[in-house]
């Protein structure tokens, strides 16, 4: 049998980037209502949507061999990675602990609807330290608007008993929200059910923007009516917020201010949406054919195939670094000019398909909502860039918030005049030393 290719890295490949790997294609038991992928099943048709064994190998040896990172990152996605069976999953491990270079650690994560988990697969995830994104868009009538089963019928209680099974493992979870139509306007209902009856430490927020068209590609400029509008969006993203800084900072994180935080705070980039540039998040099909996004598996963004050329290759390739820099080279003057371009920088380049307020093409549909949303937050993230930079926890964000809030209640006279080791005029219990007559933060 001829040995897929092996090359060493060419010089313009990245030292380490993410490739979300789809063993059953679009392929899903669930047929939630705006699953951009379902559609993609067409790409391939007659195929039996499932990784064979020489394309499983040859992706999990090209990627460590890829990486000049101590890290790899294995992301299973699909389509639903879990009805590739356990067994797919136990070879996996032992091809990477066939091929992984010494003292490397690879890491698996996989996103999975949850439907299929059971004890076995509990005991499994938990060996093999795997971190699971649970897709739930909120409590029950929330999360059954969209996410149904090939009967229309509402997934919540098996999604629940997943999640059950993976708390019983001790697995590492994350939550996965997609904001559509029918949950953006309940905010706090969604992430209070998170924090208070999950009782989940990290959620995600992923907003659902929907083209109507008949390819299922990124084309066109409708959207559906399942997704959120833009005005929707930001006001979700503020009301979590509130809710956030003022009770959960340290304790709770959600990922969309968490990459805002490392935005105020000048950190490198974490997540590509709000990079100046993109194109190191590839995604693998089946079959072994790369594409340039998860976003983009469209014939135009098909960079080849691993069996053919080494993914390297096609990673470093000049399409695909175009593809990444494009997503700054495009940004419209609009964007250019926009006081939280540090923040968003044009937001993800798939939902760049409206005009500019003077008629420039590119702007982000989601765009009037990062706009409020990272204006909002800009006051707290400064307060809390200014505590890092202090070797101070963010978390005392919370308490500054609540004294100014106090001293506003209360007004400026009752502060006058106060000692510094006496108790503070607001009753927090603490010495005003260390309330309000600490020193002030920006
Ligand atoms: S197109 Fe969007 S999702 Fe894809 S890599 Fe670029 S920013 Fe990330
Ligand atoms: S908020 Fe709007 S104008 Fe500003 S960078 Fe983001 S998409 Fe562009």
């Amino acid at each position: 049998m001829r040995q897929a290719p092996s090359q060493k890295a060419p010089p313009k490949a990245p030292p380490a980037f993410h490739v979300l790997v789809k063993p059953t294609g679009a392929v899903c038991n669930l047929d939630c209502k705006y699953c951009f992928f379902l559609t993609k099943e067409r790409l391939y048709p007659g195929s039996p949507f499932r990784m064979a064994d020489d394309v499983l190998e040859t992706y999990i040896r090209q990627l460590i061999e890829a990486h000049r990172t101590p890290e790899v990152t294995i992301s299973w996605q699909g389509g639903e990675p879990t009805l590739m069976g356990l067994d797919f999953f136990r070879r996996a491990i032992e091809i990477q602990d066939k091929h992984k270079k010494p003292g490397m650690t690879v890491r698996n994560t996989m996103q999975t609807n949850g439907v299929l988990l059971n004890d076995e697969w509990g005991a499994f995830l938990r060996e093999h330290n795997f971190l699971i994104g649970l897709s739930v868009d909120g409590p029950r009538e929330l999360h059954d608007a969209y996410r149904v089963d090939k009967g229309g019928h509402g997934t919540f209680e098996r999604v629940m008993r997943g999640l059950r099974v993976l708390r019983k493992h001790q697995v590492d979870v994350n939550i996965l929200t997609t904001v559509n139509a029918a949950n953006a306007d309940h905010p706090l209902d969604v992430y209070r059910f998170f924090r208070d009856e999950v009782g989940t430490e990290f959620i995600q927020f992923i907003p659902v923007v929907e083209r109507d068209n008949e390819t299922g590609f990124q084309e066109g400029t409708k959207v559906t009516g399942r997704s959120v509008t833009a005005e929707q969006w930001g006001r979700f993203l503020i009301a979590v917020f509130d809710e956030w800084v003022r009770r959960d900072v340290g304790r709770v994180y959600v990922q969309m201010i968490d990459v805002a935080l490392g935005n105020w705070a000048g950190a490198p980039p974490t997540l590509c949406v709000f990079s100046p540039t993109c194109g190191n998040a590839l995604a693998l099909e089946h079959n072994g054919d790369l594409y340039a996004c998860d976003h983009y598996v469209e014939p135009n963004y098909l960079l080849g195939n691993i069996k053919e050329r080494p993914m390297v290759d096609l990673v470093a390739s000049p399409s695909q670094r175009r593809f990444g820099r494009d997503k700054l080279d495009r940004l419209p003057g609009y964007c250019r000019a926009c006081a939280v371009r540090f923040a968003c920088h044009g937001g993800c380049p798939k939902n760049r398909f409206i005009a500019t307020p003077d008629g420039e093409p590119g702007l982000n549909y989601l765009c009037a909502g990062y706009k409020a949303f990272f204006t909002h937050v800009d006051r707290p993230m400064r307060i809390m860039t200014w505590l890092l930079r202090k070797g101070r926890a963010p978390a005392e964000v919370m308490r500054i918030l609540a004294a100014e809030e106090t001293k506003e209640a209360k007004g400026p006279a009752v502060f006058a005049g106060a000692r510094r080791n006496a108790p503070c005029p607001c009753g927090s219990g603490r010495k005003f030393k260390q309330c309000h007559g600490r020193g002030s933060p920006p």
